[in-house]
């Protein structure tokens, strides 16, 4: 198939494996930040191409993994009002909040419901004007403008039951979290080709200057992440930071300026609390004053129990997500942890790195 096969080319594969295999003089920690790509790497054993001496770690690249307990909680809070349909993506359903999920909560008659777009979402309102319709919209810079666009669409039907409980967070924010940790290992990113899509390079020009690293945006397919390590290796070995766009039949430097103007417009930056990581400055999206109508937090009063708890203590997830460890390191991982029996939210989703470990690396 015309643009797939051509990037899951087992010959050119081996050939760029050589290519690093060539280069690499010495021990190389590269993190991957987005859960999508984590999903290729584990996936295609691309672990497995790279000489000994490269260490892959794994990012916080995954939104349903990063999004709090807490607000887990408020959306379930939500969700148990009778008036109200709450509407999400499938992989949310089994993400765990202090005492249950949003599936056990449908299982005891809450109407949540599976869409497929935030679109949905605003069609069901329009459909049950007696009802409040809340989207739970959860992503990073990629899903942002779409869920702006549904509030847009909403404002302009005048619809006056469609809400959104926000948990849309953004990748630089964390990038430097993580960078800036003392313990932080990564001396080069392989950066969000999707992201980079509609936010473009400038904030990952900034992120390589502070900290003195390369960064090479990549695809997602088997072949655009060998030649982004290939490239990101030569540039650690000639000790030379910057960014290189290896995803460029989709992204261009500056982005997407239509959909970043759509986000703007609905959106506003804020802190953002992380599943394992804290409070991170300026790292979520919320609505902005324009759009505050459609704000689930300002429209329902916080009732949900407050958990300090980030993480049940056996979970190691904020150290997989930092890069400092592996899902193998946890004793939990394949015993009690599994995708049917998640502890942590990294066993959750399609992309986090427990659940992709257990699928494709140890079983
Ligand atoms: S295997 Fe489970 S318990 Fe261990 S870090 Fe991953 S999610 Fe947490």
């Amino acid at each position: 198939m015309k643009y797939v096969d051509e990037y899951r080319d087992l010959e050119l594969a081996k050939k760029i494996s050589k290519e690093i295999e060539v280069a690499c003089t010495q021990p190389w920690t590269i993190m991957e930040v987005c859960g999508g790509q984590t999903h290729t790497i584990l996936r295609y054993g691309i672990p497995d191409l790279l000489p000994d001496a490269i260490n892959l770690v794994h990012g916080p690249g995954c939104p349903v993994c990063v999004t709090p307990v807490q607000l887990i909680d408020r959306a379930i809070s939500i969700a148990n009002r009778p008036e109200v349909i709450l509407c999400t993506f499938g992989d949310m359903f089994r993400v765990p909040g202090t005492s249950e999920d949003l599936l056990t909560t449908k299982a005891k008659g809450a109407d949540v419901r599976i869409v497929y777009s935030p679109l949905d979402a605003v069609k069901l309102a329009k459909k049950h004007q007696d009802r409040k319709v809340v989207f739970f919209a959860v992503g990073f810079e990629t899903t942002a403008p779409a869920n702006a666009m549904a509030i847009k669409h909403a404002h302009n039907m005048g619809l006056e039951n469609f809400f959104v409980l926000s948990a849309q967070v953004l990748v630089p924010p964390v990038c430097s979290m993580v960078l800036s940790e003392p313990e932080c290992k990564v001396q080069g990113l392989i950066g969000p080709g999707h992201v980079c899509t509609v936010a473009g390079l400038e904030q990952y020009e900034k992120l390589s200057r502070d900290f003195s690293i390369p960064i090479v945006v990549a695809g997602f397919e088997p072949i655009d992440l060998l030649q982004a390590l290939s490239t990101c290796v030569k540039l650690l070995e000639s000790r030379s930071p910057g960014v290189v766009n290896e995803y460029s039949r989709a992204v261009e430097n500056v982005g997407n300026h239509v959909a970043q103007d759509v986000v703007n417009e609905v959106f506003s930056p804020c802190d953002r609390e992380w599943r394992a990581l804290g409070v991170i400055p300026l790292s979520g999206l919320g609505l902005s004053e324009q759009f505050s109508s459609f704000d689930a937090e300002r429209v329902f009063p916080d009732v949900s129990p407050h958990s300090k708890q980030q993480q049940p203590r056996q979970c190691i997830s904020d150290q997989i997500l930092l890069g400092n460890k592996k899902p193998t390191d946890c004793q939990e991982f394949g015993k009690s942890c599994t995708p049917e029996t998640p502890i942590g939210a990294t066993m959750v989703s399609v992309e986090g790195t427990c659940s992709n470990y257990f699928r494709f690396k140890n079983h």
